[in-house]
């Protein structure tokens, strides 16, 4: 069938057509709405015809899934689950990319009480090797075409696939511990990158997760009518952000594989023909196509927004893209993993000459962000910088299994310590603005000292970005052989433009900044590397300038 309001040919995925929902006998009891899955659902039971998943693999390929169909699949999914007699509570490692059928196999996980751990196919097996161990899972699941081989013989595995599940080892027999399903439980595990340790496996619950997607949705950032692109891998929670933002507004989620994201021509392709209206990605995913296919960035007719969220988009390519999309919201999404996200704030249009950083706004409705100074004192007064710590109903509830990196972030509320309410300590620094906005100022652990002084690189990196024909800007203090520190920065150029110079960069800087914020080397890059969820790899950086690469 064709979509009635789309030029575009459609398959659909040919399931049998349900107008309800249905509850498998092992749903769980609980108050409805309040489960991950309740909550994703409900447009299923509104609009069982609308899309809820439209996917472009392919030229030419365009499959939807209404919702109906995906509600069908989270039925067969979680009967196949619920087969299993796993306990309530136990862990699913899902590794997929983000499709229809991975987000009916992570509501299927809700539904039957399990919690979901995702995980992309393109993860190391190291790296996998180290999740597992940590979130002793019951199961593995991946796609019918999945090509993870070798788990651990204890671990069971499953596929998911057009029909249900098939079960290629069953898990372990469990003597069932935890028998009522409640909010409070994790509906997931997300694993930080671990650039700085080991990886943190972010327990959510449900009730944390509805909590920020109720928060989220009084921004009105989406209505029924769109078709939200998702750039991000299903493993970083920014893929379960555009996820909630979709099927929480009854519209449809647009997932772009990630083996597309990093080609600009075939992003843009995807985009085109999944008619998406918004973009929600790091601002990495922008970079390729504003140096090399501008034209048909500003083809794309049907985009009405982006929302951008995991870095600060350096300002010369936000400029870039807003004069190509002259007429697309802007949305800086603040935040960080252990509370999904914070805020949500319209870029200014046209952006300021003047503007030196972006608003990060003020916490989604139910939360508040509080400044404190290093004395553990809360800021009041504007253009005081201080920690961001935020009080939410949105917090995750520990670091799995690591009570002591849970007590160094869920701390007590500086406002009211003795209330025993916790709250997010984020390792961010902001300072608020004369209307309560706050604009962040970098990370605590990106203030350096260079020679007794202390640098804040956000602050190196803004200054060369504002020099003419300079895109995007790391700053990193590198070790020297002899001991100390030496401020290096890796500047990309920016496109149709005379490559900067790197003493003509530096004297830039020293007009502006004191000697020891002036980085004593500057390396042009074409790109700057990204990690596995798209953010500067500050660490491959710092590992090449050790290599001498
Ligand atoms: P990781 O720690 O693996 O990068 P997170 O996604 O949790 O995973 O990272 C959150 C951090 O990213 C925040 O604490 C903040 O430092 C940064 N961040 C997130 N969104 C923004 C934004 N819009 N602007 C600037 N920095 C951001």
């Amino acid at each position: 069938p064709t979509a009635p309001d789309s030029p575009f040919p459609y398959t659909t995925r040919g399931l049998p057509h349900v107008s309800t929902v249905s509850q498998p006998p092992s749903a769980p009891a609980g108050p409805a709405g309040e489960f991950l899955h309740d909550f994703l659902l409900a447009a299923a039971r509104h609009t069982p015809d609308a899309p809820a998943v439209i996917e472009s693999d392919r030229p030419g390929a365009t499959t939807v899934t209404s919702y109906a169909e995906l509600a069908a699949l989270v039925d067969a999914y979680a009967h196949g689950l619920g087969a299993l007699g796993i306990e309530t509570g136990a862990r699913v490692v899902l590794e997929s990319d983000t499709t229809a059928r991975a987000v009916a196999a992570l509501l299927a996980c809700s539904r039957t009480g399990l919690t979901f751990v995702p995980v992309s196919p393109e993860t190391p097996r190291r790296r996998l090797e180290s999740i597992l161990a940590t979130a002793r899972p019951a199961l593995h699941l991946q796609a019918v075409d999945g090509t993870r081989t070798n788990l651990p013989p204890a671990l069971g595995t499953a596929r998911f696939g057009p029909d249900g599940l098939t079960v290629d080892r069953a898990p372990a027999p469990h003597r069932p511990r935890r028998r009522v399903p409640c909010v409070t439980d994790p509906a997931y595990i997300v694993f930080t990158s671990g650039t700085t340790g080991r990886p943190k496996g972010v327990v959510m619950s449900h009730r944390a997760v509805l909590a920020f997607y109720r928060g989220m949705l009084t921004h009105r950032i989406a209505t029924p009518e769109d078709r939200i692109a998702s750039t991000s891998p299903l493993q970083f929670d920014f893929s379960l952000l555009n996820i909630g933002l979709a099927l929480g507004s009854g519209a449809a989620v647009v997932p772009v594989p990630p083996h597309l994201v990093r080609w600009p021509r075939h992003l843009l392709r995807v985009l085109r023909d999944t008619g998406a209206t918004q973009v929600n990605g790091v601002p990495s995913i922008w970079r390729q196509s504003l140096r090399y296919e501008p034209e048909r960035l500003a083809a794309l007719d049907r985009l009405r927004s982006v929302l951008f969220c995991g870095e600060e988009f350096p300002l010369p390519e936000l400029r870039r893209l807003q004069e190509l999309l002259p007429t697309a919201r802007i949305i800086n999404c603040y935040g960080a993993t252990e509370s999904m996200a914070c805020s949500f704030e319209d870029v200014p249009r046209p952006l300021p000459d003047d503007v030196e950083r972006l608003s990060i706004g003020v916490a989604h409705p139910g939360a508040e962000m509080l400044l404190v100074d290093a004395s553990g004192a809360v800021v009041d007064r504007p253009g005081v910088p201080g920690e961001i710590h935020l009080r939410s109903p949105a917090l995750f509830s520990g670091y799995w299994d690591d009570p002591e990196a849970t007590r160094a972030a869920l701390v007590p509320d500086p406002l009211c310590p003795e209330s025993g309410q916790a709250v997010l300590r984020t390792g961010d620094l902001a300072v608020r603005g004369e209307h309560g906005e706050h604009y962040f100022c970098g990370r605590t652990d990106s203030q350096v000292q260079i020679n007794g002084n202390r640098v804040e690189l956000a602050e190196v990196e803004r200054k060369l970005t504002e020099f003419p024909g300079a895109a995007a800007a790391t700053a990193l203090a590198l070790p020297l052989p002899g001991g100390g520190l030496e401020l290096t920065a890796f500047v990309v150029p920016g496109a149709g433009r005379t490559p900067p110079d790197a003493g003509a960069l530096r004297e830039f800087c020293a007009e502006a900044l004191p000697p020891y914020m002036v980085p004593q080397q500057i390396q042009l890059l074409d790109a700057l590397p990204v990690t596995a969820n798209g953010k500067v790899d500050r660490a491959a950086l710092a590992d090449a300038a050790a290599r001498g690469a």
